[in-house]
């Protein structure tokens, strides 16, 4: 890991995130929150951030309908937490709230009802909300806003009523709701009576326990800015706790606290896997030295060496790679996708190095990818977010320029998407249009929707002048594309190292 940090990054289907994330004074939740999953919540990372809210949800399940909810004890501590500093010390507070209420209501305090916990995946909102509840020694119940959202009108809104009923008799409790955006969702579809149903019954409930009850409700969501602003005024979940991305030393008390109980070898630095993880997520992490872990045994080795390092972080970001099957032909096309995006981010994110790209299948999904190492990056301006579309659509742009039009592949649907995310929140939020002074979403947002206003189109002219400049630079670039097309086809993976050797000669 030393030697060759590795990174992130993501191409085809995996595509060329790298992006900024601590928008930290964007001091709007919801608009943060949003960032995040745009710039990088993106990232298949999250797809490692399974947690434990899998068993504990299996407890509550049940009934007839499918519904039973049972406290459970967390034998959680904050001490199993690293790094959120600011929402853990946020949390303390309300340890003594819950074990002696009393106290704060005979001098009249108000304590939050409610709590949320937002950010992206992985990074520690259910882990929090169990340390908070084995710190406090009061039993929890855990659900998930899905377990809440039914068909028939009125079941959601009965099982919130059950579960309250339930958590009163049994006295001071953590009731915790992940994933509550399922549930909470602004009301302003059709469809939604029942859940709207489910949300008032959910106030209703909140707004009737005294303090002096000792319930808090904990909520947890990667997407805060969906959340219907019922949810957060005050008296509900009036305390909002950001759950951000670690920052480098973060990273390494994450990987410090997860080390613990495992074997390293010597050479092995914590600080240098914890330098070059940017953008991992607590879970990331966890799930990195585990990985690594479980090849060192794999190897008989007695102890976790830098390669098993090495590898585990490959495995993490990319998955592995299977052996290819398509035609020729196909192998061909996902060759020229993957060269288009590598030689666009050279261009256009220099800064970004590429350290892998294969054309091999990935057993996480993708037809090929490059592995980018994203520079950390407390702000992103307008020309970044700009090359970063352009990056994500050089793949199809490169596919369109060998192969034409008639042989477009489907492989390339997710570098759209993620493009179109990016010039929606350019143009919606961020105020990069010709009216740099207008946040669109806030103005739909207060006058309500269905108000047209061409973003549509804004978005359509900034991704087609991004299409074009791309095109234009893959076709200056056509002997370099085509000499690394002919490289993949032949080897399937390189490294950074044979990639920067093939592409840094002139022509
Ligand atoms: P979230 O609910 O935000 O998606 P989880 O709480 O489920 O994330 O985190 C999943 C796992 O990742 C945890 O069980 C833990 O092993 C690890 N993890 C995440 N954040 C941290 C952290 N700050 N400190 C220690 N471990 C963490
Ligand atoms: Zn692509
Ligand atoms: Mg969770």
């Amino acid at each position: 890991m030393r030697k060759s940090p590795i990174w992130l990054g993501l191409s085809c289907c995996l595509a060329v995130a790298a992006l900024a994330m601590m928008f930290a004074h964007t001091a709007n939740a919801a608009q943060c929150a949003l960032i995040s999953r745009i710039l990088l919540g993106v990232s298949l990372i999250s797809l490692l951030a399974l947690g434990v809210t899998g068993r504990e949800r299996a407890r509550s399940q049940g009934d007839g309908r499918g519904f039973r909810v049972n406290p459970a004890c967390s034998t959680v501590r904050f001490s199993d937490v690293a790094a959120n500093e600011i929402a853990l010390n946020s949390l303390k507070d309300l340890v003594d709230f819950l074990r002696n209420p009393e106290k704060y209501a005979q001098m009249g305090a108000r304590i939050p009802r409610g709590v949320l916990l937002y950010g992206p995946p992985g990074t520690g909102k259910t882990l929090l909300a169990r340390a908070l509840a084995g710190e406090a020694g009061v039993p929890y119940y855990a659900l998930s806003g899905s377990d809440f959202v039914e068909l028939y009108v009125g079941v959601g809104a009965s099982r919130v009523r059950e579960l309250f009923a339930k958590a009163r008799k049994a006295g001071k409790c953590v009731i915790f709701i992940d994933e509550i955006d399922a549930m909470g969702k602004k009301r302003d579809d059709a469809s939604s009576d029942e859940r709207e149903q489910t949300l008032n019954a959910l106030l209703a409930e909140m707004s009737g326990f005294q303090p002096s009850e000792g319930i808090l409700v904990l909520a947890a969501t990667n997407r805060v800015e969906t959340l219907d602003p019922a949810l957060t005024r005050p008296g509900r979940f009036d305390r909002q706790i950001e759950v951000g991305l670690p920052g480098r030393d973060e990273r390494l008390s994450i990987l410090r606290l997860h080390a613990r109980n495992k074997r390293l070898a010597e050479g092995v630095h914590l600080e240098d896997v914890a330098q070059s993880t940017s953008y991992f997520s607590g879970a990331s992490l966890e799930s990195l030295l585990n990985e690594a872990a479980i090849l060192a045994v794999r190897r008989g080795a007695v102890a976790i060496e830098n390669a098993d390092i090495e590898q585990a972080y490959l495995r993490v970001v990319a998955g592995e790679d299977r052996p290819g099957v398509g035609t020729g032909r196909e192998k061909r096309q996902i060759a020229i996708h993957e060269a288009g995006h590598a030689i666009a981010s050279r261009h256009l994110q220099p800064e970004s190095a590429i350290t892998r790209i294969s054309i091999l299948p990935s057993s996480k999904g993708a037809a090929g990818y490059n592995l980018v190492q994203p520079r950390e990056r407390a702000l992103v301006d307008r020309e970044q977010l700009r090359n970063q579309i352009g990056v994500l659509l050089a793949g199809r742009a490169a596919e369109m320029l060998i192969c034409g039009a008639e042989a477009l592949s489907a492989g390339a649907a997710n570098d759209l998407t993620r493009a179109s995310e990016i010039a929606a929140a350019m143009v919606n939020e961020f105020g990069m249009t010709d009216e740099p002074y207008l946040s669109l979403r806030a103005l739909r947002h207060t006058l309500g929707t269905g108000s047209s206003d061409g973003a549509l189109e804004q978005c359509k002219c900034l991704l087609r002048q991004e299409f074009e400049k791309v095109t234009q630079l893959l076709a200056s670039h056509a002997a370099k594309l085509d000499r690394l097309t002919d490289a993949l086809v032949e080897c399937e993976v390189l490294s950074g190292a044979q990639l920067e050797q093939l592409l840094s000669s002139e022509t």
